[in-house]
């Protein structure tokens, strides 16, 4: 099959890989229908983290099962299937309490690879869930947002707390911080500020749902943001950059007695404690358990309710992947769509 390989920071290229196969009777291989660039690929890709050799690359997927282990009941071949960035079993104790990416047995797809024609699934009863249908093919990029930046900003909106009455502020405007004010607006939030100085960042966090843009970062930021809040700061804030001037931007925008929900998979951040005990803040996050709300944004995306989809604004072929992260590095696009 081909897939796409970092061989090196900024060197990607797609070529032949073995063609995966059913390793434990709980598996399954999907052929996937489309896969995409995340943001956290460019870490290794800007060689900001060590890429150890030739690396299997990509953690998001949709697509169509192949095959399935002996083991395997509750998905079968030929249905559809979205499924996250953690396998995980479903059934253990962390699963049950929601946090299916900490599952006791949990294994990381980024170490399989999706940006390819085909996957294996590990633990598919628990990692996969089928849609109602094959869905029709405008479905496919709003399905596959659901498998990771939806489902990730969807958590990070659930942990901020935002809901009716809340002000919620969002520090990061990639993907993951975009569908985060989609996830606000749905959760019901009264107010959304978005941080963005990106035009057509800007213009798709308006239609998603942000009822005000500020353009500063940083304590800057926050004193914009403390103006529009009658001084107090946010309710909820979603930190979805993971730098220490995000996730200190995150902590400061919100009032005492808030939420800070953080899914920016943090690079160096340390935080002060003492100003963390005197800012009286909840803090709350880490790797989203996407699969936690996957049946729910499933039902959201094929009833046409929401429409994460609109995230990808660059489409290619599986074979033009490097031009994929490359327009994401220079900022020309913000998520790159895959079609193997
Ligand atoms: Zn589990």
């Amino acid at each position: 099959m081909r897939a796409a390989v970092l061989h090196a920071p900024g060197d990607v290229r797609v070529e032949d890989r073995p063609d995966p196969r059913i390793e434990q009777p709980t598996d399954a291989v999907i052929r996937l229908t489309a896969a995409c660039i995340c943001g956290s690929d460019l870490w290794p890709y800007r060689g900001i983290e060590a890429v150890d050799g030739p690396t299997p690359m990509g953690h998001e997927y949709v697509g169509v099962v192949e095959e399935v282990g002996s083991e395997v009941t509750t998905v079968r071949p030929g249905q559809f299937v979205v499924g996250s960035f953690f396998a995980s079993d479903n059934t253990c104790e962390i699963c049950r309490a929601g946090y299916q990416s900490r599952c006791v047995n949990a294994e990381i797809m980024g170490a399989i690879g999706t940006q390819a024609e085909y996957a294996r699934v590990p633990l598919a009863d628990g990692t996969l869930v089928a849609t109602p249908d094959l869905p029709s093919d405008d479905l496919v990029p709003g399905l596959l947002a659901a498998s990771d930046v939806l489902g990730t900003g969807w958590f990070a909106a659930v942990a901020a707390e935002a809901g009716p009455g809340k002000t919620v502020a969002v520090v990061g405007d990639g993907a993951v911080g975009l569908l985060g004010v989609l996830a606000a607006e749905q959760l019901g939030a009264e107010r959304i500020v978005a941080f963005s100085r990106h035009a057509d960042r800007q213009a798709l966090a308006r239609e998603f749902g942000a009822t005000d843009v500020l353009t500063t970062r940083g304590d800057e930021g926050v004193a914009e943001l403390r103006e529009l809040t009658g001084g107090l700061g946010a309710h909820s804030v979603i930190e979805a950059v993971g730098t220490q001037e995000s996730m200190l931007q995150a902590i400061r925008a919100t009032r005492p007695g808030g939420h800070v929900g953080y899914v920016g998979v943090a690079h160096d951040v340390s935080l002060p404690g003492d100003e963390l005990f005197f800012s009286g803040v909840h803090l709350h996050g880490g790797p989203a358990p996407v699969r936690r709300f996957l049946p729910e944004l499933i039902d959201l995306i094929t009833s046409r309710a929401i429409d994460p989809g609109r995230v990808f604004d660059l489409t290619l072929p599986l074979e033009q992947a490097a031009e994929g992260y490359r327009a994401m590095d220079e900022r020309r696009a913000v998520k790159t769509l895959l079609r193997p």
